[in-house]
């Protein structure tokens, strides 16, 4: 391909060229329907590229080459940020605000001091590599040190720009022909959100599809920055708030305030609300007005950030090894509401246990909505005195899970009554009964209809046999068509069963629908595969009282198949008394002496497996072909991590905690839950909180979640700091 001499040709060419490859984009991210190959596409681009090589003045900043690139496969690769990327330290009340500001003005010499004050934006926080005025990296904050690479997702952002604006760069700048670098290499800081009415519409969208919502606008925005596909990213409306700038003093910037004022001006989107303060009286009243203003904003905020002004003054107070000393997050109180309390609902859980859940009038709060909380149990509603028809006060907890927080008794209704857990089962209408001494009332009805529903779908569940599409409408269907019972069940269905499967009426027409002979096909798949799952996963499943995924490990490790457990199960330790020891007692029984499991877990596995109903369960299962043994491999998995402990902090997004702690024992790393100096390292998840703290302050280096996968999939430790 050759470059069109003439300017003009060459600009009617890019863009010819560009409408074509933006096109292509769109059907390649959006629709999911390329028309080209992709070496097609790339030619395509290498062409636009080399016409803007030659002709610098016809790159316009929108052009695809700026925002599409060959970084998709570098797509959460580790960036190793030029400046540390710092967290905030919080004070989580005026006081503690104030301690810090008499902190700052002691360090000063009681020199005047001037402070910004920014919203805390409750998103996830960015940097932006400028290369010569060109965006080349974004990376997320990671440990603070190494970010992961998010470049190709940020670039779907529309209030990212991909270029600094000319006139905020210094002087002397000036594009060249062909030109070498020009302008010094500038790092962004930000914080990416979603706003809140793009919060609500998302999880609309995911609650419609089957998928769960996000518990909170941050969470959100951290997902969809995480996306493998930046179609996805592309789709869901992020937005950005530039705070700061890594090396201000290059920029020629003496203040934070002129620090926002440069970043407007380079083209960014910065906060609008902010104050610069004088003293200690003016920040309180920002934070005030913050306060206030909290609900009427379209974004979620969760603080004020209080900045001390002046670089110079920042330098002097320098950093501690986790957050600067010239700066405070200063939290809101969690957010409470008010609302109406209208029923009291009992839910039956697996094990027969009635929990009450609180059903009031739907409130936002901590950006999003919330109608319903558990109560946990008769003593907790009890204490709280919460009746129906009550105006009680509610919050989250964490900001995340809904908690009711009491009722204001002024406006009770006449005539409310204290709340009683019924006397039957909702579900069985069967006796329930709560042991003295317990706190949890349970439906005792070993038959009883929501507590096998819930069985059912918990041995189908992701942390346990994990069968892939087998949800809670399909498995309520497969109860009432009498094609499942128990979990052997599972086993026994064939795929014309499944493929005529009642699954009720369409809304609109009123037809009969049945579930189809694919979905029939994929779940007969989903089933097979769940077969050879091991058998920590079925001890799991089978949902025996204090058996978790942590103990059912213990139990899969020390017994390796489900026979070898039967027998230990059948064994006689022997009780402690006269003559014999409670270490003795302890020791003669082979399941209590495990590692994690001692005498009450042991007698609750010894329960289940001696009631015959439950042996002649694992029996069928035995029968239709599930394999309950330890996987081999994991077995003869080389022990590549010995010697290592590894603390996990943090929601991980492709483990849960425990998968994760399992994987990483396979391979002879020990996992404990506080962090030392003798740790090895520490991975954290999102919203990780003081054992990351304690991680940074000890030294003991991260891991990101990526950083895990790496280790978890080659069983390689990681490579050192
Ligand atoms: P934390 O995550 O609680 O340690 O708080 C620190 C984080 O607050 C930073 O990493 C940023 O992502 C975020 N943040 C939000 N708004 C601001 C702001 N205006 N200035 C500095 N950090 C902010
Ligand atoms: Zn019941």
């Amino acid at each position: 391909m050759t470059v069109p001499a003439d300017r003009e040709s060459a600009a009617a060419r890019a863009t010819a060229l560009r409408a074509e490859i933006e096109r292509h984009n769109e059907l390649y991210y959006l629709r999911d329907a390329p028309e080209v190959s992709d070496a097609a596409y790339d030619s395509l681009v290498r062409e636009l590229r080399e016409i803007e090589g030659a002709w610098p003045e016809l790159v316009a900043p929108d052009s695809p080459t700026q925002r599409v690139g060959g970084d998709v496969a570098d797509l959460f690769a580790p960036v190793a940020h030029a400046q540390r990327m710092y967290s905030l330290d919080n004070a989580m009340d005026l006081d503690e605000l104030d301690a810090w500001l008499a902190r700052v003005a002691e360090a000063l010499g009681e020199r005047p001091c001037a402070y910004v004050c920014e919203l805390k934006i409750d998103g996830s926080s960015i940097s932006l590599t400028y290369e010569n005025g060109t965006l080349t990296v974004a990376a997320t904050r990671g440990d603070g040190r190494t970010g992961e690479n998010v470049t190709a997702n940020v670039r779907t952002i529309a209030d990212v720009p991909v270029a600094l604006a000319p006139e905020a760069l210094p002087a002397g700048g000036e594009p060249t022909l062909f030109g070498t670098p020009q302008w010094p290499r500038v790092d962004v800081r930000g914080e990416v959100y979603l706003p809140l009415a793009s919060f609500e519409r998302l999880n609309e969208d995911q609650v419609a599809a089957g998928a769960q919502p996000f518990a909170n606008p941050r969470n959100a925005a951290a997902g969809s920055l995480r996306q493998k596909d930046a179609g996805v990213t592309a789709s869901r409306d992020l937005a950005t708030f530039a705070y700061a700038v890594a090396e201000p003093r290059a920029l020629g910037l003496s203040r934070q305030s002129e620090v926002l004022e440069w970043l407007r001006r380079a083209g960014f989107h910065v906060n609008p609300d902010v104050q610069t303060c004088a003293n200690a009286p003016a920040v309180h009243s920002f934070c005030e007005h913050a306060l206030e203003s909290r609900d009427r904003l379209p974004y979620e905020i969760d603080g004020v950030v209080i900045k001390v002004d002046s670089l110079a003054q920042q330098e002097e107070l320098g950093h501690t090894s986790k957050a600067p000393r010239w700066a405070i997050a200063y939290k809101f109180p969690p957010e409470e509401k008010t609302t109406v309390l209208r029923e009291i609902r009992v839910q039956v859980g697996r094990t027969g246990a009635l929990t009450p859940l609180a059903e009031f009038d739907p409130v936002t709060v901590a950006g999003s909505t919330i109608a319903r909380a558990t109560l946990h149990n008769q003593d907790e509603i009890a204490r709280k005195d919460v009746r129906v028809g009550d105006t009680i006060v509610v919050r989250k907890a964490g900001d995340v899970i809904p908690e009711v927080v009491g009722a204001i008794e002024s406006l009770r209704p006449a005539g409310a009554q204290l709340w009683v857990m019924p006397a039957h089962c909702p579900s069985c209408a069967g006796e329930v009964w709560r042991p003295d001494g317990e706190v949890v009332t349970r439906c005792t009805n070993a038959g009883c209809p929501a507590q096998r529903l819930e069985r059912l779908g918990h041995w189908a569940g992701r942390g346990a046999m994990d069968i892939d599409g087998m949800g809670a409408e399909i498995v309520t269907r497969l109860v009432e068509s009498g094609a499942l019972a128990d979990v052997s069940d599972f086993y026994a269905l064939d795929a014309d069963t499944l493929a005529a499967l009642d699954m009720g009426r369409t809304k609109k027409s009123g037809d009969a629908v049945t579930l189809g002979p694919v979905v029939a096909a994929k779940l007969i798949a989903a089933i097979d595969a769940s077969r050879t799952r091991p058998m920590s996963r079925v001890l799991f499943g089978l949902g025996m009282r204090h058996v978790g995924s942590t103990v059912a490990e213990a139990l899969a490790g020390e017994f390796g198949d489900i026979d070898a457990l039967l027998s230990a199960a059948g064994v006689e330790p022997l009780a402690a008394g006269p003559g014999v020891t409670q270490a003795a007692a302890l020791a003669s029984d082979p399941i209590a002496r495990v590692d994690g499991v001692g005498r009450v877990i042991a007698d609750s596995v010894r329960a289940f497996l001696g009631n015959p109903e439950n042996l002649a369960l694992v029996a069928r299962l035995r029968e239709r072909g599930v394999a309950m043994a330890e996987e081999r491999s994991a077995e003869a998995r080389q022990q590549t991590l010995a010697g290592l402990t590894f603390v996990l902090t943090g929601a991980l997004t492709r483990y849960t905690r425990d998968q994760a702690a399992i994987e990483l024992k396979a391979y002879g790393a020990k996992v404990a839950s506080s962090v030392s100096k003798k740790t090895s390292y520490v991975v954290a998840g999102a919203e990780a909180g003081s054992k990351l703290g304690k991680a940074l302050e000890l030294g003991v280096p991260v891991l990101t979640e990526d950083e895990l996968v790496r280790v978890l999939e080659t069983g390689e430790a990681p490579a050192g700091e």
